[in-house]
């Protein structure tokens, strides 16, 4: 078998959906499992979850049935809500929470023709411009889905653009929008991502949603996960396939752009940017082998990469080799890249075996 695979720590899911809590005593949160749980495996994820999540948020009726099938009873919201009129039918029968994120979608919820209402989340554009209908149509909106037939608890929700960076002066403004609604009469409120689950506790009203913090990353470029308390879930661990000793002059890899400066010693580890590693990653980034970093040596293929291990001669063929997880946090990877942890973590792809271990 190809020597890749990624690990995923239940007991680090856990204790990260836990700290989430801790941040909002007395509130819920949906653990967000949108994109297969952020390339970690949805239905482990969510069964790894069940018996200490108030709930789960994902993106589509398709993900929503594949976490239905293992979480039968749990509450579990779409927050795009549905993308068809047809989709109602199927989202009451599932027993979802769907958001309205704007008329088109309002209209087709009071069309429908479904049998069980649905809990509602009405969704406000406080300022991210993206999806949502505006405060004051919001107003008009929440007195025609109040005593819809279709609808059983009516909510509020809304998102936020920059909660990720601290002090901008959008989350004051989107707080603002979201607190001018509150004479309005809704069952529950929603409004804190990660970001502002741990640093905006101003916004976490009654249910949070956190995402990216369940797996251990930081939604925050200047702030890490290790000290935020947050532990790493996923460890993308590939060995060495391949050692070879080049001489000064030699180049290495495709595009010859890496030169051998002296003689060297070069391992080729099996992963990719077919497998998720990012083909971006500049010179100087490091792997893992034998708990000491070493450097890339030229550029990422598809199945392969190559490290410089002249300073670490004890490697050798067969050794473990970290890609991301504890020792190379994936937030570090990503910033080297120019993209964040969720796009890595994303992004491994399905033939990346996943190993569940501490459930
Ligand atoms: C993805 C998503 C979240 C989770 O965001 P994180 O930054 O990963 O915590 C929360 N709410 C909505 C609407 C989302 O789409």
């Amino acid at each position: 078998m190809r020597p890749l695979i990624a690990s995923i720590d239940l007991s680090a899911l856990r204790h990260n959906y836990s700290l989430a809590k801790r941040c909002a005593p007395g509130r819920r949160a949906f653990a967000v499992v949108k994109a297969n749980a952020y390339g970690h495996g949805a239905s482990a994820a969510v069964e790894c979850l069940s018996d200490i999540a108030d709930g789960f948020a994902v993106a589509s009726l398709e993900e929503a049935e594949q976490v239905r099938a293992v979480a039968a009873g749990a509450r579990l919201l779409l927050l795009e809500g549905c993308f068809e009129p047809d989709e109602y039918v199927r989202a009451a029968e599932l027993g979802l929470d769907v958001a309205v994120q704007g008329e088109a979608q309002a209209i087709a919820l009071l069309e429908s023709s479904i049998i069980q209402p649905m809990n509602v989340w009405m969704k406000l554009d406080s300022g991210m411009h993206r999806l949502g209908f505006s405060a004051a149509a919001l107003r008009e909106w929440h007195a025609r889905l109040n005593d819809a037939p279709q609808v059983a608890e009516l909510n509020l929700m809304s998102h936020f653009a920059c909660a990720d960076e601290r002090g901008h002066p959008l989350n004051e403004a989107q707080l603002e929008q979201f607190v001018g609604l509150l004479d309005l009469d809704f069952a529950h409120r929603s409004f804190a991502n990660s970001a502002a689950v741990l640093t905006l506790s101003a916004a976490h009203m009654d249910w949070l949603r956190p995402g990216i913090m369940l797996y251990g990353a930081s939604p925050f470029a200047e702030l890490s996960a290790a000290a935020l308390g947050l532990k790493p879930v996923m460890t993308l661990t590939a060995a060495i396939i391949a050692v070879r000793d080049v001489a000064a002059g030699e180049s290495v890899g495709y595009g010859a752009g890496w030169v051998a400066q002296r003689s060297s010693r070069i391992a080729t580890v099996s992963c990719g940017y077919a497998d998720g590693y990012p083909r971006t990653a500049p010179p100087g980034t490091c792997v893992v082998i034998q708990g000491r970093r070493v450097p890339l040596a030229g550029r990422v293929s598809m199945d392969m990469l190559a490290v410089d291990i002249t300073d670490l001669p004890q490697a050798a063929l067969g050794d473990e080799v970290e890609l991301w997880g504890a020792q190379v946090p994936v937030d570090e990877l990503a910033q080297a890249c120019g993209t964040i942890g969720y796009e890595l973590l994303t992004k491994v792809t399905q033939r990346v075996p996943r190993r569940y271990i501490g459930g």
